[in-house]
């Protein structure tokens, strides 16, 4: 018997996720999110880059704060300096990508800290943020990680716990 093309198991693919990502992508990604960390030494993140197609977004690249603003990482906390962010800008519109969400690392849980939430990285509404638990070494697809929308206004909406359902990872 012919297998099945779909080895999603552990992925149930329900509703219509607002975000999407190659699994590959994201395990590479992760990864060197991890490794940025320095053996758990300081939190890492990146730009999500991608498609924006209204409320249907796609990451297609991982922008490493750290590779943008080489300071970004030097206090432990993940600190992106605004004046860099023409050369983002620059790198989106060679590429044609928008920032779709961005990622970063916690030292323990994937709960919002009170500077995630007054600072944005992304201050319009729709944006979405990740955080990552544990210096991504243990969780780090969705279900297990922390997803949240911006509303505006300082509200954000917190869409973790729909797992797979609001985030898919799509094979491979
Ligand atoms: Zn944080």
């Amino acid at each position: 018997m012919q297998s099945s093309p779909s080895k999603l198991s552990g992925s149930p693919i329900t509703g219509d996720p607002r975000l999407r990502c190659r699994r590959s992508l994201w395990t590479a990604g992760v990864r060197e999110l991890e490794r940025r960390t320095l053996a758990g030494r300081r939190e890492s993140g990146a730009f999500l880059l991608g498609h924006d197609r209204g409320k249907h977004k796609e990451i297609v690249e991982f922008v490493f704060y750290d590779d943008i603003d080489p300071d970004s990482l030097r206090t432990g906390i993940v600190r992106f300096a605004g004046n860099k962010l023409p050369l983002l800008w620059e790198h989106c519109r060679k590429r044609g990508y928008g920032v779709v969400a961005d990622v970063h690392v916690h030292p323990l849980g994937y709960g919002q800290s009170p500077s995630d939430q007054a600072d944005p990285v992304m201050p319009r509404a729709g944006h979405l943020a990740i955080i990552i638990p544990h210096f991504a070494r243990r969780e780090t697809e969705p279900g297990g990680i922390g997803v949240y929308e911006f509303l505006g206004g300082g509200k954000w909406a917190n869409h973790t716990a729909k797992g797979p359902a609001f985030f898919q990872l799509v094979n491979p």
